[in-house]
């Protein structure tokens, strides 16, 4: 265990279960020392988040990102509890599955729109109700990929709400930076994770990446998880409105 995050609490949403990135940082900002708040959505997920929480010594508090009351009521609850944030973690997504499996221009209006808020607008809602409790500055954090900026099979309306999500990076970057908090993206590369098997053909994304890659090789949820604590330590302090890439350098490839 090194310091880089002593002295910091750290909220993280987006704990489903071992595989998920948002655990892989959960545990490599306890390496840390950081303390941490884990959320998770609904009764279903409670037990999971609350066995991992037990090993990683933190608070678990209930969040759906699509409800406000319940975003406001983890901010409260924070507050009342006397805790003073310094990084926030935002790692969710969600898209309906037949978006995934037909073609892009067959996306229906109900699940662009779901894909959308549950994707991009939850970050602005939570950047929002966790400003006020990073009193002393910090690091939002959120999740990105490559389908953002190209055209990914199978990612279809996901990619559309990643540009929205990455574009709410910069304009947050903007509106919080005089208060000293810092917003990011880290635009990882494919990890199989319950959300990923939700991408036909996702196996074929990983050979594709591996075959191709700079490194020659798919991504470790540990590597993401280092970038993570780097952008959410004061190392990062100059770093803000940025999208960093952690994938085996995929992204610069051409042909
Ligand atoms: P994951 O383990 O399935 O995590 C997704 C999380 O989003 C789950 O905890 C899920 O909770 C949560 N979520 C969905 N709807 C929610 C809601 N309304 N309120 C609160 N939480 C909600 O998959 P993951 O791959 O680690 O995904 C984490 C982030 O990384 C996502 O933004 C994803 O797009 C991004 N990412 C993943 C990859 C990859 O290849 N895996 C690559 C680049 C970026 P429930 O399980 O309770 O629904």
């Amino acid at each position: 265990m090194s310091d880089l995050l002593n002295g910091k609490t750290a909220l993280i949403l987006g704990v489903a279960n071992r595989w998920s990135l948002a655990f892989a940082i959960a545990q490599a900002f306890r390496r840390e020392n950081a303390e941490l708040v884990l959320t998770y959505q609904g009764e279903r997920q409670r037990q999971t988040v609350e066995e991992l929480s037990a090993e990683l010594g933190a608070t678990i508090l209930p969040c759906d990102v699509t409800v406000d009351a319940e975003i406001g009521g983890l901010m409260e609850e924070l507050r009342r509890a006397g805790r003073r944030l310094d990084a926030v973690v935002h790692s969710i997504a969600f898209a309906n599955r037949e978006d995934l499996n037909r073609p892009f221009s067959e996306t229906s209006r109900a699940g662009f729109l779901m894909a959308h808020e549950v994707s991009a607008y939850s970050l602005v809602a939570v950047a929002r109700a966790a400003a006020p409790l990073m009193t002393a500055g910090g690091s939002i954090l959120t999740l990105s990929y490559l389908g953002a900026i190209r055209v990914i099979p199978n990612y279809n309306v996901m990619g559309v709400a990643k540009a929205a999500l990455e574009a709410s990076v910069r304009y947050l970057a903007s509106d919080l930076g005089p208060s000293n908090i810092r917003v990011n993206a880290i635009s990882a590369g494919p990890v199989k994770t319950t959300s990923a098997r939700g991408i036909r053909d996702f196996s074929s994304i990983l050979d594709e990446v591996a075959r191709r890659a700079p490194l020659r090789r798919n991504t470790e949820p540990a590597e993401v998880a280092d970038t993570a604590v780097f952008l959410a330590s004061d190392l990062a302090r100059g770093v803000t409105g940025n999208v960093l890439y952690v994938d085996a350098g995929f992204q610069i490839m051409g042909m």
